[in-house]
């Protein structure tokens, strides 16, 4: 038994976990980069205040999950539980708004939720998100729809839905809440303790609730869709002709408010058909109000966050896990221990031309030098013997085919660099 364990809900990415998800992140970042967004790198700690202000009092993120704590000068601080919030936060603290009226942004990094730990669930998980802020046109809603569906098809995921709705603006909402009041009436004794709890302050949460009764009972509620003013109608459906224009095959669902408060309109959802309970991999939506609630004028908005841990595991259902890419290009062998030193040499010589390179200190024979390479899956050995040094020469051999060949280092470089 280890005497430390990490914490549940944490994870340890050791090779070839740890570059798989890197090199993920790097294929859906440059693409989100393609749609002109730039990165914004906010801290990993953040004012209490912020979130339970903007994610809303009564979400279960505010209510149950959130990794708080006094510092040392007894601030309220969280772990960031999401990154819209902050991403916000700096562009209204830093007067942004002011210079700049519409900017993309994007954020990648760890996020902390005190949940359940299961599939798909984590209590640190990463996040790649992209902000628009300072646009209100619905072709800006299809367009970071559109970003999400050209990012799943960069990682060639195939087997997803999307769910799209829209909450209408406050008002809407408004007029939906009392009229979700009368519909619930006295079925509110078939939910669940926490939706019973928030029906007074916040009946919506009802349908984020993963809770079966409260599923099933969501069901058979009025739909968000039929109680929209024709502004939010309208900008709806241009958003769904937009897509349909960008051949975007999607469902409407009807009660789609996710899981934070400050959404205003137009959501969505990319689910995974292969995931279990934990199937949304990619969500996001409109929040024409946070600016202005955080502190800045009236900033329009819209934007979405993936999961990576779960891109992950559906690009291990549909089974497109990237392969175990080893990067050694090539392996410094020497064939006694007087070579030992020119060999060391040659391999700091190797990477500083570029070439990924390593050799083994253990002073053991050839042989044993060979099965190393082969252990790190080295594509070429560059043997150093008494022969070779005194002609100025190396023995390149090919880990693949075992061909060998004697080549002066410029030659052999030449080779391995193709
Ligand atoms: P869910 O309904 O699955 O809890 P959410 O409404 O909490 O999702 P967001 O806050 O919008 O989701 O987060 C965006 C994405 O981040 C999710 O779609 C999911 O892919 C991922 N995500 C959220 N919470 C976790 C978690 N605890 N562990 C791993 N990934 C997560
Ligand atoms: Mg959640």
């Amino acid at each position: 038994m280890a005497k430390y364990t990490r914490l549940r809900g944490t994870t340890d990415f050791i090779p070839p976990q740890s570059e798989i998800l890197r090199s993920t992140e790097n294929k859906i970042t440059e693409t989100i980069k393609t749609f002109g967004f730039r990165e914004i790198i906010t801290p990993t700690l953040e004012r209490k205040a912020l979130f339970t202000r903007s994610i809303g009092e009564t979400t279960d993120i505010v209510e149950k999950e959130m990794f708080s704590f006094k510092d040392k000068g007894g601030r309220e601080v969280v772990l960031r539980p999401e990154g819209t919030a902050p991403v916000v936060r700096a562009y209204v603290e830093e007067g942004i708004y002011g210079r700049q009226k519409f900017v993309r942004y994007f954020y990648r990094g760890s996020f902390f939720r005190y949940e359940k730990p299961q599939a798909g669930r984590e209590r640190e998980f990463h996040q790649i998100g992209v902000e628009v802020l300072g646009c209100r046109s619905p072709y800006l809603d299809a367009e970071i729809i559109y970003l999400g569906v050209k990012i799943l098809e960069t990682l060639a995921i195939k087997d997803f839905t999307l769910e799209l709705g829209s909450v209408g603006c406050l008002q809407d909402r408004k007029a939906f809440v009392e009229k979700l009041k009368v519909s619930l009436g006295n079925r509110v004794d078939l939910l669940c303790k926490d939706c019973k709890r928030r029906t007074e302050q916040n009946p919506l949460r009802i349908f984020d609730c993963k809770v079966k009764e409260c599923r099933k009972l969501a069901e058979h509620l009025p739909s968000l869709l039929d109680n929209l003013c024709n502004d939010c109608k309208n900008h709806l459906h241009k958003v769904e002709n937009t897509l349909k224009e960008l051949h975007v095959r999607y469902h409407l669902h009807p009660h789609l408010v996710r899981g934070l408060d400050y959404y205003t309109g137009i959501t969505f959802e990319f689910q995974h058909n292969l995931l279990g309970a934990q199937n949304t991999i990619l969500a996001g939506g409109r929040y024409d109000n946070l600016v202005e609630e955080i502190g800045g004028a009236y900033t329009p908005a819209c934007g979405f966050a993936l999961g990576l841990e779960r891109i992950l595991l559906a690009l291990k259902e549909e089974g497109k896990t990237p392969a175990d890419r080893n990067g050694i290009q090539a392996f410094a062998c020497y064939v006694s221990e007087k070579e030992f030193l020119p060999a060391f040499c040659l391999t700091q010589e190797l990477r500083k031309r570029g070439i990924t390179s390593d050799l083994d200190y253990s002073g053991k024979n050839l042989k044993h030098q060979l099965k190393s390479a082969n252990r790190v899956k080295a594509k070429y050995s560059v043997i150093l013997g008494e022969d070779e040094i005194k002609e100025g020469k190396v023995l390149l051999k090919n880990m693949d085919t075992g061909e060998q060949k004697l080549l002066s280092k410029e030659e052999a470089i030449e080779i391995i660099k193709q």
